[in-house]
């Protein structure tokens, strides 16, 4: 009796022990809650991301709410994606000034060798995984500064990223209304003081959905959406300006949209070999994982021969890329379909043909294509009024929050705040 009431003693202190070091241990990495007294003096940005706004858009249908907000504020000709112009890569690297090889997020879908699976944007499990994303987004940048941060909906928001998230936060679900967003991002401004976030992310699909669905080239179908999504953006910069707080809106695309008929697109299947390697397909590049090493150049020759509308590369020779790639996560081969061209599934092809459909809208392409470029524009009482920057790359944008909102620029980002600090009041 009396040995198993000291085991169990024991036992009891050894759990609370251990539950006190995991206490301990996630107290370093703590979300913060309230905003310190430093945090508390300094301007609030919210950052908006307008999934697959092309650049020429408000020049085209001049939606008013917009037009008038980069009237009286700031912006570029427009904003460079990072290849693949693809949305969870850009967006990181907006969230982080990295690109995608040193952020970790190579593709909407990419093999992961650490983690031994494969990461894809609707499989909530590994989008909410923190492990697959590396740099530190600028929620976590605010949190470290203990600044109380906000999302809602942002790409790596959702994840526990070094065992942070954003203070308040929701997990990406497509059919919350524009108009919802809007209204709890005014709620969280009408906060108390010590728990208002400084840093807001916002995030809305309608472009890139529209545009996917008929092309960047049907006016009609992009007006109306244009318009409605100009709406309540107005009523977000209405009701930002009634706060009276000094809150800088930056407005982002992830990349822009290129006319793609489905008479281009290639069936991914042609080209797979599940013997012989792994094939990952991102539409714009594929990656091409060699079961056995020792196959690589067999591989790389066979696929070689087949090139027709596309070509094949080793992967530190694959054009497009602002770098050479190092993450091995890419693989060692790359398939690159010609300009205009489109990997996807027969299905898919099968599907469209069905529904008699003959033009879609896609992304992912070379960035200096200008078709893929997406929008900078910003106003707030940090910025100029009526400044126009020449056309400006992604990882810029982060150094540039980080700069409004006094936080410290990590020295290993891609970014650079000289490239963009001109579109700041007092500022060259
Ligand atoms: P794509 O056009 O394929 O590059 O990706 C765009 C899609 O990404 C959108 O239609 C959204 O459904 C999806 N998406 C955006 N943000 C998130 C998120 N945080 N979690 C999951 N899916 C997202
Ligand atoms: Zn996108
Ligand atoms: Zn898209």
């Amino acid at each position: 009796m009396g040995i198993r009431v000291i085991i169990c003693s024991l036992l009891v202190i050894m759990v609370t022990l251990s539950s006190c070091s995991k206490k301990i241990s996630t107290a370093i990495n703590s979300t913060t809650t309230v905003n310190s007294d430093a945090s508390m003096k300094k301007p609030y940005v919210i950052l908006i991301s307008l999934d697959g706004f092309r650049w020429d858009y408000v020049d085209r249908f001049n939606p008013p709410n917009l037009s008038a907000f980069i009237k009286t504020g700031v912006k570029s000709e427009s904003l460079i994606p990072s290849f693949p112009s693809k949305t969870f890569p850009n967006h990181y690297t907006i969230a982080t000034g990295m690109y995608p090889d040193k952020h970790g997020i190579i593709g909407n879908t990419f093999y992961s060798y650490d983690k031994n699976s494969v990461y894809r944007i609707r499989d909530r499990k590994v989008v909410e995984d923190g492990d697959f994303y590396r740099g530190s987004p600028i929620w976590i940048q605010a949190n470290k500064a203990n600044m109380v941060t906000a999302s809602y909906f942002f790409v790596g928001s959702e994840a526990d990223i070094q065992g942070i998230k954003p203070t308040y936060y929701y997990n990406y679900d497509g059919n919350v209304k524009n108009e919802t967003r809007v209204d709890q991002a005014l709620k969280w401004l009408q906060m108390p003081e010590k728990k208002r976030p400084h840093m807001i992310t916002m995030y809305f699909s309608d472009m890139d959905r529209v545009g996917h669905r008929f092309g960047p080239n049907n006016d009609e179908k992009l007006i109306e959406r244009l318009l409605e999504l100009d709406l309540v953006l107005g009523n977000l910069f209405d009701g930002v300006s009634k706060t009276g707080l000094p809150v800088n809106i930056v407005i982002v695309s992830d990349h822009g949209m290129l006319e793609v008929p489905f008479e281009k697109y290639i069936p991914i299947e042609d080209l797979m070999n599940d013997e012989l390697y792994m094939t990952i397909n991102n539409g714009v590049i594929v990656n091409i994982h060699p079961k056995d090493n020792s196959n690589m150049n067999t591989i790389y020759n066979d696929l070689k021969n087949r090139e027709e509308n596309f070509k094949v590369y080793k992967t530190k020779n694959t054009p497009n890329f602002e770098y050479v790639p190092k993450d091995k996560n890419w693989g060692t081969i790359q398939i690159i379909p010609d300009e205009g061209y489109f990997f996807s599934t027969r299905a898919r092809i099968v599907a469209a043909k069905e529904e008699s459909r003959t033009i879609s809208g896609q992304h992912g392409f070379d960035p200096k294509l200008k078709e893929m470029h997406g929008v900078f524009y910003a106003n707030g009482p940090t910025l100029k009024e009526g400044y126009v920057i020449p056309s400006i790359k992604n990882i810029h944008i982060y150094p540039l929050l980080c700069e409004i909102l006094g936080l410290e620029i990590p020295d290993n980002i891609d970014g650079n705040l000289n490239e963009i600090k001109s579109v700041l009041q007092n500022k060259q």
